[in-house]
């Protein structure tokens, strides 16, 4: 069952998907996401799973969409839900995300080289988009870097 999580602010929505990033299988880079539903409730989470299921589409974002679309009953629309991702999506989730209708984007740590929320594309924001979704990045930066910087440093 999904557990309520009443108001919370994008820190508190951040820091949870940095927890459930934590548990992101061994050998997978660390990302999380978590999406909330328009009353706070949470709907599914995802971590990255592309090494572990040899699945290029395995995306922290792609799993927690799959997840919260069968908690929330609205049929493959997450119309004003919000996700929340440690790391700012890519071009596959931001079109996936769009596609789902969803409300609102948290993430956290800015992705120079894959970013599609800003960094190097803006897929979500793009004039073209029928459907646009309010976009916010930098949310718990420094932590959710860290969390990136510190799986890297581990493989040295
Ligand atoms: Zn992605």
């Amino acid at each position: 069952m999904p557990r309520p999580l009443g108001e919370l602010d994008a820190e508190a929505k951040i820091r949870r998907a940095l927890a459930v990033a934590a548990t992101t299988p061994l050998g997978d880079v660390p990302v999380g996401a978590v999406i909330f539903g328009p009353d706070g409730t949470e709907l599914g989470v995802g971590t990255n799973r592309r090494e572990a299921d040899r699945d290029p589409t395995a995306h922290a974002e792609i799993l927690a969409i799959r997840a919260a679309v069968r908690a929330f009953d609205d049929g493959w629309r997450l119309s004003d839900c919000t996700l929340a991702v440690t790391l700012e999506p890519c071009t596959m989730c931001a079109g996936a995300l769009v596609g789902a209708r969803i409300g609102t984007i948290l993430f956290g740590a800015y992705e120079p080289k894959t970013g599609a929320c800003g960094s190097i594309f803006d897929v979500v924001r793009d004039p073209a988009v029928l459907h646009r979704a309010q976009v916010r990045g930098g949310v718990l930066e420094e932590e959710c870097a860290a969390q990136l910087v510190g799986f890297f440093e581990g493989l040295r």
